[in-house]
């Protein structure tokens, strides 16, 4: 019998690989080895409803036990892939014993980026990835009296709108000059500070972290690198993410800031795939490597992978997209705004509701929407189509877009 496929991984990307897989016609065995002890799931409520209740629990998994089943996915939870022997085709396990294996999938994501700092272990600091990051942040944040956020990303900008929302203290420390420096424009990226700052949350741009300090192993501050202290009961460190990339690394996968796939999600060895933050991957869209931290990317790469080890060939070829919910604002970006030359803006600033339209040469190459879900659906199609709005019809509520897609 054919030892099958072994997924190492237990989220989005793994679930889609083993799904896409199925659906392409692979018939082998299929086993899913998760370190984390429960079912794959989703991750954004951790830092947006999930903190204030609104999403429960229940609601959280990608797919419930049934779907495993019926489609022979054998899930081995709370179980760390250790080492792989490509050669000898198996992974070895943290607790003992091994696995052996026909096909390898690698969707072994991200792991937030330690702070290396005096006092970054003191308890009351915290990370947010996993559920048990998530329901430990929640156990403190209704008791927390003074917050501080070091990081002005996504996840810390997402923490900072729940706990200012729930009446909380809150300050960022941000070492970029502006908030959200790698992700959004310098648009997006001014027009929620203002946001923050309206709502009582403190900026500190520009800003290092020179220590953590506490009493009684609990964290009482933050000293910033001008010497300023911060009064804080409880600290998140959301300092962006380092792939996980170390089990492929040691068994001789190509990796450079990710795992290096091709556009079908092969790695340099023609039995493994891999999909999802971890990976390194050939944009057709940006025309370069890119490693995108996004529900779209590993689900979309995990397409192509299942397909690709079904022996289908479907590149892997999507157009970006990533979304942020702080405070009533949905923010969906889609396209990449790295690069542009130019910008047009499409709605009211002022009434929290407009596009943002990025142009190089002339070239639509990204949208940033603010509560214009409409936009940004119509936006995946005109970049997926290639198609472009010039600056000025992009910025005039009158024309209507959409005749560009029918054209
Ligand atoms: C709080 C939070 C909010 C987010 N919000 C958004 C959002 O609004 N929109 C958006 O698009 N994206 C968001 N993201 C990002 C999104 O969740 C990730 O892009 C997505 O989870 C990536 O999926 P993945 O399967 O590639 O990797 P991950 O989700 O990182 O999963 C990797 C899995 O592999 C397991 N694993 C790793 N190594 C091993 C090993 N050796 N053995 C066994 N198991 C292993 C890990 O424990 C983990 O379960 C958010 C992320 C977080 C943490």
């Amino acid at each position: 019998m054919s030892a099958g496929l072994v997924i190492v991984g237990g989220s989005y990307a793994a679930m889609q690989i083993a799904a896409s897989a199925r659906e392409a016609g692979y018939a082998e065995p299929i086993r899913l080895v998760s370190e984390e002890p429960v079912l794959p799931y989703q991750r954004p409520p951790l830092s947006k409803g999930y903190l204030t209740g609104k999403f429960t629990p229940a609601a959280l998994p990608l797919r419930a036990e049934a779907f495993y089943r019926d489609n022979r996915i054998e899930t081995l939870l709370g179980q760390r892939a250790e080492s792989l022997d490509l050669a000898a085709r198996r992974v070895s396990l943290a607790g003992g014993g091994s696995l052996a294996f026909d096909r390898l999938a690698l969707a072994t994501g991200t792991r937030p980026r330690p702070l290396p700092l005096p006092g970054a272990d003191l308890d009351g600091v915290l990370f947010l990835r996993s559920l048990a990051d998530a329901d430990r942040l929640r156990e403190r944040l209704g008791g927390a009296g003074s917050i501080v956020v070091i990081g002005g990303g996504f996840i810390g900008l997402e923490l900072a709108s729940v706990a200012a929302a729930m009446g909380k203290p809150v300050v960022i420390v941000e070492a970029q000059e502006r908030l959200l420096a790698r992700g959004v424009s310098p648009q997006i990226a001014a027009f929620l500070a203002d946001v923050h700052r309206s709502r009582g949350v403190a900026l500190r741009l520009r800003s290092t972290v020179r220590d953590i300090r506490g009493a009684n192993g609990r964290v009482q501050s933050v000293v910033c690198g001008d010497g300023e202290t911060l009064a804080a009961d409880l600290v998140l460190i959301a300092i962006g993410v380092v792939p996980n990339t170390e089990l492929a690394g040691r068994a001789g996968l190509a990796c450079q800031d990710g795992l290096v796939v091709d556009r079908f999600a092969r790695t340099t060895d023609p039995l493994v795939v891999a999909a999802g933050d971890c990976t390194r991957h050939p944009s057709a869209f940006a025309g370069q490597l890119l490693r995108l931290e996004s529900v779209q990317n590993a689900i979309d790469q995990a397409k192509t992978a299942g397909a690709t080890l079904a022996g289908q060939e479907k590149p892997y070829e999507s157009v970006p997209w990533f979304w942020s919910d702080q405070y009533e604002l949905k923010l969906q970006m889609v396209g990449l705004v790295q690069g542009s030359d130019r910008h047009a803006v499409r709605g009211s600033l002022e009434q929290r509701r407009f596009s943002i339209f990025y142009f190089r040469s002339g070239r639509l190459v990204a949208i940033d929407s603010v509560n214009r879900a409409a936009d940004h659906m119509l936006g995946r199609k005109l970049l997926a189509l290639g198609r472009s709005p010039t600056p000025q019809q992009a910025a005039d509520e009158s024309f209507d877009l959409q005749t560009l897609v029918a054209a």
